[in-house]
């Protein structure tokens, strides 16, 4: 039991948790969102993101500390939080990705380990070889093997109370993204980013990305919080957390911003291109986009940063208000409209739902079933396992949309997309959901693998079914039973 990290509440495979920082003194609630801090360039000062912003954690480079004759001597000496001037967790990066960029670095793990601890980071990390997507097999085999090295040499390093990560590599190789964090989780090591998947996220391959974190959560036990390193816009949050990511970064508020670029959660837009600014944060409500394209280069740059900063911590606040309603997978589904590569990421994830499900909350309020995809939902395959121990009251049972009985021993409520349930279920979770009238193909064809479920679990009773007018593609998948067609018997 790992006893930094303590998850507090689920939503599919989402957590607000509690990750707890020693050596900063803090608890850092998640999922939570590091801005990243290059000492060389500051858009937007350490003391406002935690005072204006509510930032409880950044991040920034050890490395650059390490090889900086300006900040190398100050950061021993000063330690980061008074030279940053913040408060809160410090994590530092190593160097791999400036190995992973030029192919060498000066410096080995317990070095580096130890300089960041020196200048008083909270979270350190090891130098881990950063393995790009689409590597060979081998590349991808050989440098995890250099990877699972540097996380066991890190294990040896003495470095206090301060958190070490143990990033997990493997590329696109789904097989050793599992075995990578398998092996990771073994480690007396504390927290888990998933890295090199920057690539996948600039070319939005969102389904890849789902993939390789779902890979990564197969091999890490629940109590492993997990960081998707590199991860920083707001449109995927929803997304990467309900994949099981706590941990994001982002440069993407003040690189954006420095190339005259606004973050929307439906994406990104050019200044240029804004007539109206779609958001109520100060920066928008006191200003005309016209006014900000006139500004002198850096102070519309600092305030696009101040924008998207804003917009990105009010997209995690509104994931963790989801995920205590227990309405996060239909804020995914909202989201997976903004962009095609987004619907594939949501599609992709539900090819998990066995995953989603085990952590999903047995009780929420509300399911809104308001799109094709919500007939795949942990809700209905949790409803359709059920279906495997429901007891059956008789030997001739009805399974009806309408409401009629004609002499069988039993009725029991048909409702796409979850499919049969006995009567005195419909009060209950999930069967409580809110379906439209005009249903998609996928909900029918979902209730009717209810109904094979039910018949397969019990040969010894007979079923018919009543329905309004299914589409042949659900028909098509009952097994062999006595059908009605309710819509035929009103005209009659
Ligand atoms: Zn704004």
């Amino acid at each position: 039991m790992r006893d930094c990290f303590e998850v507090r509440d689920y939503d599919a495979a989402g957590r607000i948790g509690e990750l707890t920082v020693p050596r900063a003194g803090v608890t850092v609630e998640t999922p939570a969102l590091l801005p990243v801090i290059n000492p060389h360039l500051q858009t937007i000062a350490p003391s406002e993101l935690e005072r204006e912003f509510g930032a409880e954690m950044l991040i920034t480079n050890g490395y650059i500390f390490y090889g900086s004759d300006e900040y190398r001597e100050r950061a021993l000496d000063e330690g980061l939080h008074d030279l940053l001037d913040f408060s809160g967790a410090i994590m530092t990066d190593s160097g791999s990705f400036q190995l992973a960029e030029y192919g060498d670095i000066d410096v080995d793990t317990p070095e580096i380990l130890q300089f960041q601890h020196d200048i008083g980071s909270d979270i350190g990390t090891p130098v881990d070889i950063p393995t790009p997507p689409d590597a060979s097999r081998e590349q991808a085999t050989e440098e995890l093997a250099e990877t699972e090295t540097a996380l066991e040499v890190a294990e040896g390093v003495d470095v206090g109370e301060m958190l070490v990560n143990a990033p997990i590599q493997g590329s696109t190789h789904l097989d050793l993204r599992e075995a990578a964090a398998a092996h990771a989780y073994t480690t007396d090591l504390d927290v888990f980013p998933v890295g090199a998947v920057v690539p996948l996220l600039n070319d939005y391959r969102y389904d890849d990305m789902v993939d390789v974190v779902a890979a990564a959560k197969r091999g890490l036990g629940a109590d492993a919080p997990v960081h998707l390193f590199g991860a920083g816009h707001p449109m995927m949050f929803a997304l990467a957390v309900a994949v099981g990511c706590d941990l994001f970064d982002s440069a993407a508020y003040a690189l954006y911003a420095r190339d005259d670029r606004y973050l929307t959660v439906r994406g990104t837009k050019q200044l240029a291109d804004i007539d109206y600014f779609p958001c109520s944060c100060p920066v928008c409500t006191s200003h005309e986009p016209s006014d900000v394209r006139e500004r002198a280069d850096d102070e519309r740059e600092t305030l696009l940063a101040r924008h998207n900063l804003h917009v990105t911590y009010a997209e995690l606040r509104r994931v963790k208000q989801a995920i205590r309603e227990g309405t996060l997978l239909d804020l995914v589904d909202e989201r997976a409209r903004s962009h095609p590569t987004m619907l594939d990421g949501y599609r992709a994830m539900l090819e998990y739902v066995d995953q989603l499900e085990e952590t999903d909350p047995v009780r929420k309020d509300s399911f809104f079933h308001t799109s094709a995809e919500s007939a795949r939902r942990p809700e209905v395959l949790r409803h359709h396992e059920r279906l495997d121990r429901l007891p059956v009251d008789g030997e001739e049972i009805l399974l009806s949309e309408g409401a009629k009985n004609r002499g069988f021993d039993a009725t029991w409520r048909l409702k796409p997309p979850f499919g049969p349930f006995p009567r005195h279920l419909s009060k209950t979770y999930p069967l409580t959901a809110q379906v439209p009238d005009r249903l998609s193909r996928e909900a029918y064809e979902a209730a009717a693998d209810g109904i094979a479920r039910l018949v397969d679990a019990n040969p010894g009773t007979a079923f018919t079914v009543a329905h309004f007018d299914w589409p042949e593609s659900a028909l098509a998948r009952l097994p062999e039973l006595p059908l009605v067609d309710l819509t035929e018997e009103d005209a009659n």
